[in-house]
């Protein structure tokens, strides 16, 4: 155990993630909890954070970080697999360890401990530490705006001397973190707002943003003990795909945000329900990373399908970095005070944040996800 602990917050090597782990503001309060931060050169720019500021608030500017740094905190630590990982070193980081080998290997080969942020327990006392849901509630909001921009169209409904314009309606399938900030982005700039979800908990939250809630023939448990939701049959997800294509066909845009954590999302939207859409219509499917909801889906592309805008968004917060930034550092924040003591690291597995965050410890694997 590591009597005097340096935080390093390394640079993203992604050359489209604009956000950085950790932002001036929590270097200070990082120094208060007695540790020393190094900050690789330029990581904030991007975010708009400039190494000035982070030297102003205390930390070391460094070309690389040094092997005296015991914590590592990244978006994407493993981005780059041929890395100089620092040896024995914590990683907080989001990750892809569930599908990607080579990140077990890259921890055991480095004896490294992996904190991995999306397995942060939804429980009251790690809301703090979600960074599934700060990034989540970032990138819905910006695929509300990203469809109210691309629409040919008014959202809200327009009374102007030269006639009246009919508010547009969007329909947003899955109801969670980002699904509800779509909604409420939508409806603040005046669209009319479906929402969709097969958790059934989820319709109260639709409406009481004011949109309307629609729901087919739900036949099935469909929430796990967690909030999230379960896969469906295959006859599930047939008349599932019939019921939504009425309502698909009747909206100006869709914002799909349904997944299932570790799998891949569920489709909703069939390229030949794209086809059908009205000209001019506009699909902003965020799920795109994690396979898309819709069929016709190209990730990090937006492509035409006759007359429809399909947008398959790669990282929409990262896009909206600088607040972005802010959150996820806040997140990182909230393990750290729960992992550090008195200046030494502290790792208590009785806690159920770090049991179910910490994937890794000291090369070892001691969790399966
Ligand atoms: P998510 O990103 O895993 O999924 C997004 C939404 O897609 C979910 O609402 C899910 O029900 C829905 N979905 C999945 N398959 C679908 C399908 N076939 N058709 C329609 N919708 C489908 O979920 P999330 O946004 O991370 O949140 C899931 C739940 O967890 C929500 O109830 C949320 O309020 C809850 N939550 C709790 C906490 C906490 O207690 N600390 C924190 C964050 C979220």
């Amino acid at each position: 155990m590591a009597e005097y602990i340096t935080l390093g917050v390394k640079k993203e090597e992604d050359p489209s993630e604009n956000r950085v782990s950790i932002v001036p503001k929590d270097v200070k309060s990082i120094i208060n909890l007695g540790l020393s931060v190094e900050v690789e050169e330029d990581s904030g720019n991007r975010a708009g954070y400039t190494n000035e500021d982070y030297e102003s608030s205390g930390a070391k500017i460094v070309k690389t970080l040094s092997s005296k740094v015991n914590i590592v905190t990244a978006l994407n630590a493993f981005y780059n697999k041929k890395s100089d990982f620092i040896k024995n070193a914590s990683v907080i980081s989001l990750t892809d360890v569930r599908t990607d080998e080579d990140i077990s290997n890259i921890c055991k080969n480095n004896e490294l401990s992996l904190f991995a942020m999306e397995f942060v327990p939804r429980i009251a006392r790690a809301q703090k530490l979600d960074a599934l849901s700060s990034q989540a509630s970032i990138a819905g909001y910006r695929a509300g705006l990203l469809a109210a921009t691309s629409l040919k169209k008014y959202l809200p409904l327009m009374m102007t001397a030269a006639g009246t314009i009919p508010p547009s309606s969007i329909l947003v399938l899955g109801a969670g973190v980002a699904g509800l900030q779509a909604i409420a982005t939508a409806k603040r700039l005046g669209a009319e707002v479906t929402g969709y979800d097969i958790r059934l908990a989820a319709g109260e939250q639709i409406e009481s943003l004011g949109a309307k809630f629609i729901s087919d023939e739900i036949p099935e448990d469909t929430e796990t003990s967690g909030g999230y939701a379960k896969e469906q049959s295959k006859d599930s997800q047939i008349s599932q795909l019939e019921f939504l294509k009425e309502y698909i066909l009747k909206s100006d845009a869709v914002i799909s945000t349904a997944a299932i954590p570790g799998r891949k999302a569920p489709i909703l939207i069939e390229k030949d329900t794209v086809e059908q859409m009205k000209p001019g219509s506009v699909i902003v499917d965020i799920s795109a990373p994690s396979g898309g909801n819709c069929e016709s889906t190209i990730l990090g592309e937006s492509v035409d399908v006759k007359g429809t805008t399909v947008h398959g968004p790669k990282n929409l917060s990262s896009e909206m970095a600088y607040d972005a930034s802010i959150v996820y550092s806040k997140n990182i924040f909230g393990l750290l005070e729960i992992i550090i003591n008195e200046n030494k690291l502290e790792i208590n597995l009785e806690d159920e944040i770090i049991d179910a965050m910490l994937v890794f410890q000291d090369g070892k694997k001691r969790i399966e996800v």
